[in-house]
């Protein structure tokens, strides 16, 4: 008996050494086929080269949907289809700032975007400029010290924290906060130093939050270069500011996610979908955030079919519209998962930019983090290591609700916040050979989570 267990533990690892070989060997092919054939830095070319920026509701949006579409069936999907969801149409239209800096005669002008969703005052405000430091103090000043007055919240990023999602996750309330907190203390302006970690002029727009029941200011943000003029001015006291804000929200558009499937050949309403989102902001071309994610997301399908990988469960590439400003694609999705009584066991999200990949963060109950972790081996000759994370990503999370696990595409982070809602997230600051490793990355975890479930 003892010997015929023995023999049974043998064979059951010898067929799973052979099990696993096989997998490495497919997962290679996989791997190659993106690194050497893959297609997904030229239709990234397209999408941010002949389409450019793509705020929801604007005609750029509606053609990189059309774009997304015949991508999609270009790519070899077995079927491909667009989802209908109502989006927000923010329009951002004329915008300037003019600062009176001490010991000068008029006013210059500073660089600066309107924050997402903010409404514009339509004529210019001109107003003495107050510096704070941090949210903690401008709440302890008085109404008094506030009215009248436009506030500069001059935080800055925090170099010291290393990734810089964290960073990001610790500064952005300086673009959430301020300009129901100033507007309510009778403030007439916000100013805040760029959610940002580049040493530049540039700054960086995004979503900020608007109550209808409290008077809309203008609220703008100014860059690094420009934040350190403004702030010595302030130490010396006596600025002045003078800004004109247009931001509108015109009626809801009907918009759509774009999606295409690979039909599983054992467990056809399984699904494992890996997506990133199709709208940007209305500046720079959107690719690092998020033509990347998306055109990484096409590229497995379009891998998987060359190959002629059938996987055992569904797979889908997700194109989100409206992650910027109002998460309405992420919803009609998961909606539609619950209404459609799909059971998504992994969902992965790529919108942290198209650098190299280290890892994926996992927002999953822990005998499924295991799984994945047990994965390991396939991931490391591609330098992809760290599954330490446990953020997945806005657009996958609301099909955690019905169970789904979510994953979060983990690239080098140093440079994107650089660049993140700007008019220099260009195709020329994506790399072709790190893009397509984190499709790599991605499809290996596709295909793994495919074969296996979770
Ligand atoms: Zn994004």
């Amino acid at each position: 008996m003892k010997r015929l267990l023995f023999s049974l533990a043998y064979l059951f690892s010898f067929f799973s050494f052979s099990l696993a070989q096989s997998d490495s060997s497919l997962l290679k092919s996989l791997q190659d086929e993106i690194m050497l054939h893959g297609t997904c830095y030229e239709n990234l070319r397209v999408l941010t080269q002949s389409i450019g920026h793509r705020l929801s509701g604007s005609p750029q949006a509606e053609k990189a949907v059309q774009w997304g579409l015949k991508t999609m069936r270009e790519a070899g999907a077995d079927t491909a289809w667009l989802q209908p969801a109502l989006v927000p149409h923010w329009v951002r239209g004329n915008e300037w700032l003019q600062v009176k800096l001490p010991g000068s005669k008029g006013f210059e002008p500073m660089r600066m975007t309107s924050l997402g969703n903010s409404i514009g005052s339509g004529k210019p405000v001109e107003a003495p400029v107050i510096m704070v430091q941090t949210m903690d103090e401008f709440y302890k000043l008085s109404p008094a010290a506030v009215a009248g007055k436009i506030v500069f919240f001059n935080y800055r990023f925090r170099q010291d924290i290393i990734n810089t999602f964290e960073g990001y996750g610790d500064a952005i309330k300086y673009r959430i906060l301020p300009p129901v907190a100033v507007a309510q203390k009778g403030g007439v302006g916000v100013i805040i130093r760029s959610v940002g970690t580049g040493v530049d002029d540039v700054p960086h727009t995004g979503v900020t939050r608007i109550v209808d029941s409290v008077r809309k200011i203008p609220c703008v943000a100014i860059g690094y270069l420009g934040a350190n003029r403004l702030e010595a001015a302030c130490r010396q006291g006596g600025v002045t500011a003078r800004v004109l804000t247009s931001g509108k929200m015109l009626p809801p558009v009907l918009s759509y996610n774009v999606i295409g499937e690979i039909k599983g050949s054992e467990f056809p309403n399984e699904y494992v979908i890996a997506g990133g989102h199709l709208d940007s902001w209305d500046v720079g071309q959107g690719a690092q955030d998020d033509g990347a994610g998306c055109v990484q997301s096409i590229e497995i399908i379009r891998a998987f079919k060359k190959l002629g990988i059938r996987p055992k469960r569904s797979v889908r590439a997700v194109l989100f519209m409206n992650e910027e400003n109002g998460s309405k694609g992420a919803h009609a999705y998961a909606d539609s998962a619950v209404a459609r009584h799909e059971k998504h066991v992994l969902a992965i999200e790529s919108d942290a930019g198209g650098f190299s990949p280290r890892g994926f963060g996992m927002d999953m109950p822990l005998e499924k983090k295991s799984i994945v972790r047990s994965w390991l081996p396939y991931f490391l000759p591609m330098g992809v290591y760290d599954f330490s994370g446990e953020d997945a990503g806005v657009d996958v999370s609301p099909l955690g609700k019905s169970g789904a696990a979510l994953a979060g595409l983990y690239p080098d982070s140093q440079r994107y916040f650089d660049i993140h809602h700007t008019d220099e997230d260009r195709f020329d600051k994506v790399s072709h050979r790190e893009l397509k490793l984190g499709a790599a990355a991605m499809a290996t975890l596709v295909w793994l989570a495919s074969q296996y479930g979770l």
